[in-house]
């Protein structure tokens, strides 16, 4: 590889693992924003899905493989064999309900966010992601892919993609011919 993230953490995360992974298949990519908003209170993204139940008890509870920084920095909060609550009612190829086959990975969009501010940022140009973002984004799937042999790199899809009409994430401006170009080049 000719590119590292600036860092690598891993992260035991509190929240709902949803049981064991069966083989994954592909990535699902989301994003959400780098410090969550609520009640006038701002929750670095990693801390608002660990504290779900507490911060918005009855919400849908979400958890993520991974999620990548602005700056690139990958942190690591699941195994690859663990089932995270990301897709939901979701659609690729033959797989539906892509929670138990596909892994995840949330981009966080720069900054502090409530809802509506997340989704303006992620539909104005030039759009919220980072150079190292993509690179993050592709590093990551490789080292997924050395670690599941069963991952193909054309199972790669928007939350969007997947969910149509009910998620916007990660959005227009996630650059995925970018992207590939540094999968190819991390291969
Ligand atoms: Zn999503």
């Amino acid at each position: 590889m000719t590119w590292n993230p600036p860092a690598i953490f891993v992260h035991d995360a509190r929240w709902v693992k949803a049981g064991q992974l069966q083989p994954a298949r592909g990535v699902v990519v989301h994003s959400m924003g780098e410090h969550i908003v609520l009640n006038q209170v701002i929750y670095p993204a990693q801390e608002w899905l660990d504290r779900q139940y507490e911060l918005v008890p009855g919400g849908a509870k979400v958890s993520a493989h991974a999620l990548v920084k602005p700056d690139g920095t990958i942190v690591r909060c699941a195994s690859h064999l663990d089932k995270c609550n990301h897709a939901g009612l979701s659609v690729w190829k033959k797989w539906l309900y892509l929670n138990k086959n596909f892994l995840s990975i949330e981009v966080l969009v720069e900054g502090n966010h409530t809802w509506s501010s997340y989704l303006k940022a992620i539909k104005t140009a030039p759009g919220p992601y980072t150079e190292n973002q993509h690179r993050a984004v592709a590093w990551m799937v490789q080292m997924w892919k050395r670690e599941c042999p069963e991952l193909e790199l054309d199972n790669l899809a928007a939350h969007s993609t997947v969910s149509p009409g009910r998620k916007p994430d990660p959005g227009p401006y996630f650059d995925w011919p970018q992207m590939r170009a540094f999968l190819a080049e991390y291969d």
